[in-house]
């Protein structure tokens, strides 16, 4: 009889072993087979052959036979698997399950895009006469024309020059038709219009020489590129794909939201033809395709949020991350891997560079650049022709004094605005918190409106007229009776972005303004909408939350608002400056990215906090060097690692005594001396949430190393708890709370 070991996508510590039947070969170390499970068949990956079951031999059962078509994981992807499992530990099974082509797992969702297609050729009498009365339809439709097939709208806008308004118009006038669909042509070779490299500045040539000489070498070696906004990261990373290309090796591109994908999928296809895209937004199908395409070598260059680092990219020579900083690289649940961190290994284990690119890198890579792990590569300057913009801290404290306590615009800012719109410029504006206002509080007995479901205020929508739990989404009618004293004294204090959007109508009448929120975001679609209304001006005044902080590019933006600086201050986080610090970079580097200079202002109730003061002067290097100062003497990430259990359940009691229960096992393990230190219970900083009570449990490895042999056994430490209580294990954990 001949064994194998099977990891099968359960949550299972180790794979399982099965029987082979004689009549099939050995399968291959990443094979996909199907097996039997208790009374359901599953799939798995063949690890390889097995010693003899430590149970009864005529108890193992046989597995039913290979996957059809032969589908296998590469051997490289199979091992690192087995390390996400191992660094992060969890179950093999689950770790694979991750890497595993969508038709071997579930997945659903799909990515919208809107193209435009020409229903009608005009004759060339009605081509004239269209030309002579609108030009910039004629030119759409000469467009449509020549491509002989539908087009993605952002990219006929972008080659014929037209607005949205001339599509509108072609299409009441019937010569086009817009359609909303899933992109059918996944894979299809790109025949679109093609960008050439641009002329790179000496700063862009010396990293990028220096990522081509380490690519030459075709051995590991990681890079952390720290440029300012605007700097031209993104020519750099787009010369280095090419030299990979060049040398016959395969990419991956990770960007940190779904969202800027299309984005980055469409400079890239601009620049190399066809590329694979992969994130969960896409359809089974579709990513099944796509991973089919490169597993067989076929496209070389993977786009993708987070999973694409999973991708089955045969002779990888470079790994980009950009925006390395962003927290959406951590996955939120089993396997919770920081593809970031999972990229750095990746390029090592297979001899690949890889390229950290960030204007606010995180700490971790920072500190890593500064010890010599990384080669720091520097762009101090804005591309040839464009500045940095002017930043300017605005006291709100004063125009409380004077304007009152729920000033949403400072007069520098408001001053800045309608000079904007009079130049014809646009404007962004961040207020990072969505809602009209945060909190509904009761001014003659002093009660805030709570979820009844979690330990969190509700936030007042204005235009629902509900006041909402963004935890649960449990909603009540938004009154002005307060539920305690029955008297009708309900105030609402602080503000969101619609309450932003709001006072900003009221006080422009005239200016075309959007909200780009997860309310109004409701689809992908309204992503791409919003992004194509902005590049063609349709928009004077962008208001929004983080969302419109990231990777966008709209040269006509010269007038950034941070309307409430310090909303991310008071989060009970150790990273809370550090995000501070980011986003306010992030925010203000939209501005200015043009031809005219940008100006940025930046509203705080705590000017002078150190985040705050260097986001503004742009001194990154500073910024680290306090923080990093303060990290050490504290025992924070870079210089320690922290290792979260997080208890929930339903039965408060019972979560407190399987926290404690936890904590006595985990007790013998750390050893302060050895740079383990176990944390006390403690109940989470959002401690209910969907009526479920939480806890968490901390252990710190300080230094980072200090982890050592524990890591083994933190899964089975995690397990055999209470019923009714669920333990979530989170190694690096990106917030504590
Ligand atoms: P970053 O990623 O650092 O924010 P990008 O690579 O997006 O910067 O570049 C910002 C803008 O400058 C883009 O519109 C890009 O096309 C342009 N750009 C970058 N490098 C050059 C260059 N060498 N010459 C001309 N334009 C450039
Ligand atoms: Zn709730």
């Amino acid at each position: 009889m001949r064994w194998i070991e099977v990891a099968v996508q359960r949550p299972f510590p180790t794979p399982l072993t099965y029987a082979l039947p004689a009549e099939l070969p050995l399968p291959a170390r990443g094979a996909l087979v199907r097996v039997p499970l208790g009374r359901t068949q599953e799939i798995g990956v063949v690890l390889g052959a097995s010693a003899a079951p430590k149970i009864e031999a005529s108890k193992v059962r046989p597995i039913l036979g290979l996957v059809e078509g032969g589908l296998a994981l590469p051997e490289a992807l199979v091992d690192l698997a087995l390390w996400i499992a191992d660094f992060y530990a969890c179950g093999p099974g689950e770790a694979l399950s991750a890497c595993l082509p969508p038709a071997a797992r579930q997945g659903r969702g799909a990515r919208q895009e809107r193209r435009a297609r020409l229903v009608r050729v005009p004759s060339p009498a009605e081509s004239s006469a269209l030309e002579a009365r609108a030009p910039a339809r004629f030119r759409a439709v000469r467009t449509l024309r020549e491509a002989g097939c539908p087009m993605p709208v952002p990219d006929l806008l972008r080659r014929c020059g037209a607005s949205r308004e001339a599509l509108r118009a072609l299409e009441l006038e019937g010569w086009i038709a817009i359609d909303v669909g899933e992109r059918e042509d996944a894979g299809a070779a790109y025949t679109g219009a093609r960008d050439l490299p641009p002329v790179l500045s000496a700063e862009q040539r010396r990293a990028e020489e220096r990522i081509a000489a380490a690519l030459a070498e075709r051995s590991f070696k990681p890079f952390l590129l720290h440029g300012v906004t605007g700097s031209g990261k993104t020519e750099v990373y787009l010369a280095a794909m090419q030299r990979a290309l060049d040398a016959g090796h395969g990419a991956i591109f990770l960007v940190p939201e779904i969202a800027l994908t299309t984005q980055t999928t469409q400079r890239l296809e601009r620049r190399f033809g066809s590329v694979a895209i992969l994130h969960s937004g896409l359809t089974e199908k579709m990513r099944g395709h796509y991973w089919r395409r490169i597993a067989a070598g076929e496209v070389r260059i993977v786009v993708g949020a987070r999973s694409a680092i999973l991708a089955p990219v045969p002779r990888l020579g470079l790994i980009v991350v950009d925006e390395e900083h962003e927290p959406s690289f951590k996955q939120q649940s089993t396997p919770r891997y920081h593809a970031r961190d999972v990229a750095v290994l990746r390029a090592q284990r297979e001899g690949a560079v890889v390229v950290l690119g960030s204007a606010t890198p995180s700490f971790e890579s920072w500190q890593n650049a500064r010890e010599g792990r990384y080669e720091l590569l520097k762009l101090e300057e804005r591309v040839p022709g464009r500045a940095l913009p002017q930043v300017f801290i605005i006291d709100m404290r004063g125009e409380q004094r004077t304007q009152g306590g729920q000033a949403v615009f400072s007069g520098a800012l408001r001053t800045a605005i309608t000079e904007a719109l009079a130049r014809q410029e646009q404007v962004l504006l961040l207020q990072n918190r969505r809602g009209y206002a945060p909190v509904l509080f009761c001014g003659a007995c002093g009660t805030t409106l709570r979820c009844r479901q979690c330990d969190v205020s509700l936030t007042v929508h204005r235009k629902r007229n509900r006041a909402l739990c963004h935890l649960c989404a449990e909603e009540v009618p938004a009154t002005t009776t307060c539920p305690d004293c029955k008297q009708a004294s309900l105030v609402l204090l602080g503000t969101g972005s619609e309450r932003v959007e709001e006072v900003l109508s009221l006080e422009f009448p005239r200016a075309r303004i959007r909200r780009m929120d997860s309310d109004t975001m409701l689809t992908r679609e309204s992503y791409a909408e919003v992004y194509e209304a902005m590049s063609a001006r349709e928009i004077d005044v962008l208001v929004g939350t983080q969302m419109i902080a990231k990777g966008l590019d709209f040269p006509h933006v010269t007038v950034v608002g941070v309307i409430q600086a310090d909303t991310a201050l008071a989060v009970p986080d150790f990273r809370a400056a550090e995000r501070t610090y980011q986003l306010i970079a992030q925010v203000a580097g939209r501005s200015g990215r043009g031809a005219s200079a940008g100006r940025v202002f930046v509203q705080s109730l705590e000017p002078e906090h150190d985040a705050i003061r260097r986001a503004a002067k742009n001194d990154f290097e500073g910024f680290a060097a306090a923080e990093l100062l303060d990290r050490r003497k504290h025992g924070y990430p870079p210089f320690a690692r922290f290792v979260r259990f997080q208890l929930e359940g339903e039965d408060e009691a019972k979560v407190l005594a399987a926290a404690e229960e936890l904590h006595a096992e985990l007790a013998p393990h750390c050893d302060e001396a050895k740079g383990l230190r176990l944390h006390r219970p403690a109940p989470a900083v959002v401690r209910l949430v969907r009526g479920r009570h939480r806890m968490q449990v901390l252990v710190r490895a300080k230094p980072p190393q200090a982890l050592g042999a524990l890591r083994t056994k933190l899964r089975r430490l995690a397990r055999g708890l209470r019923s009714g209580v669920r333990v979530d294990l989170d190694v690096d954990p990106v917030g504590l709370w």
